[in-house]
């Protein structure tokens, strides 16, 4: 866990920008790891994707979520770890090895009312659409987060927004740490992070949990952990290197105090990247894409979802690829039925 580097991912593959206007059988909307296994298994069965790796779309690098953290341990198959630009690189590889057309362009628009489906890049937005047989969104999420003063200094030097994936790290070892959130996910990372810290503290802006009642009950049993309710997080603060406390102010009695942790993990939910299916496939409350369960079908045929976009609850890089391949073998199979 470090801070990302300055230089964006993938940069050792060439930059492929095209403004011709094409036909495509499969569009994958994405560069993450969903994209990239969708773009793998339709690669091999011969049915050349296209792939728009985006251009800082959505303020994260082409590669995904991963290109913003360091060491990745838990993707099985690399025992030693690697680090998250290295994963997306080699799947990037592996794309390319069978045939995938990578765009560095963001989409900009689509439009899902007639088919073959109209898409528009940030590049092309003035012009005659591209057109697709099929799409796959695999777009991602981003982690919301309090923009604290001292924020930016900390990020990734102490702040984190997946206590999965950032809390077995030597910084946080038998350390105090804070989690901010109310819900399931802020319960859940709450626990997870008692192996690790000393003690957790679960800051929560109500006088009560937005937990399910079995997460809010675990939480609250938990020794480790203490449970600050009526609370908001003003600033992070530190010696410029690593996190060392934050400010808080317990808002029903209107004081402000300071609170010594070496973490602070966010878990106030996810902006999943649907903008521009909106009103026009069907999203979850929350705005996640809804997809049938068990597949990665969404409410319009043609259209198929894969990865952290339709996932409010895992949220994993090897769960976003395996929803990516069951997108590629669902779109291959759409496809061979329209040909
Ligand atoms: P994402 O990785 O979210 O990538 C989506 C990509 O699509 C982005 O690059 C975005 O720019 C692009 N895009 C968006 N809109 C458009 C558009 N309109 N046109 C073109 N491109 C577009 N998981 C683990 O399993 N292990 C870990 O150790 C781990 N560590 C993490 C550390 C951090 C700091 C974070 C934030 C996440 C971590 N995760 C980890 C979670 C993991 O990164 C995500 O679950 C995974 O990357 C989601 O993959 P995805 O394919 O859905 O898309
Ligand atoms: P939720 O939207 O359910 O909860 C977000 C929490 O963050 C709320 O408590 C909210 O407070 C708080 N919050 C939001 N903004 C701020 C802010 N600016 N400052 C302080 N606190 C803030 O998100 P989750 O990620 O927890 O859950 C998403 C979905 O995933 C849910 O459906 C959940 O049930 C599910 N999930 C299930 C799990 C499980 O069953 N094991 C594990 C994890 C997630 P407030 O309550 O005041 O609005």
């Amino acid at each position: 866990m470090l801070k990302q580097a300055a230089t964006p991912a993938l940069s050792k593959t060439k930059i492929n920008i095209s403004h011709r206007m094409v036909h495509q059988r499969v569009t994958i909307i994405g560069s993450g790891p969903a994209a990239h296994t969708a773009a793998i298994y339709l690669a091999r069965a011969e049915i050349k994707p296209t792939l728009y790796e985006g251009m800082f779309a959505n303020g994260i690098a082409a590669g995904g979520q991963l290109t913003t953290t360091t060491e990745i341990e838990n993707f099985p198959g690399f025992p030693e770890g690697l680090t998250g630009s290295e994963l997306m690189d080699r799947m990037k590889e592996q794309s390319v090895k069978f045939g995938t057309d990578i765009i560095t362009e963001t989409v900009a628009k689509l439009d899902l009312s007639s088919k073959p489906f109209k898409f528009w890049t940030e590049f092309n937005e003035d012009e005659e659409p591209n057109t697709t047989d099929a799409v796959i969104l695999a777009t991602g999420a981003s982690a919301k987060r309090l923009n604290l003063p001292g924020e930016e200094t900390y990020w990734q030097q102490g702040i984190s927004a997946c206590a999965v994936c950032d809390g077995a790290v030597p910084i946080f070892r038998n350390k105090p740490l804070a989690v901010v959130g109310g819900g399931d996910s802020a319960c859940e990372e709450a626990g997870f992070l008692t192996k690790y810290g000393s003690k957790v503290y679960l800051i929560v802006r109500k006088d009560h949990l937005r937990a399910s009642t079995i997460m809010a009950k675990r939480a609250e049993k938990n020794p480790k952990i203490e449970i600050i309710y009526n609370t908001v997080t003003l600033e992070a603060q530190g010696d410029g290197k690593l996190l060392q406390s934050l400010k808080l102010k317990n808002t029903k009695e209107n004081k402000e105090y300071e609170l010594p942790v070496n973490g602070l993990f966010y878990a106030i939910g996810h902006n999943p990247a649907t903008d521009i299916v909106k009103g026009q496939v069907d999203l979850h409350e929350d705005g996640y894409v809804k997809t049938v369960p068990g597949t990665s079908m969404t409410s319009l045929p043609g259209v198929f979802a894969a990865g952290d976009v339709q996932d409010s609850k895992y949220r994993q890089a090897i769960t976003s690829a395996g929803s990516g391949c069951m997108a590629g073998l669902d779109a291959e199979r759409y496809i061979s039925e329209l040909d």
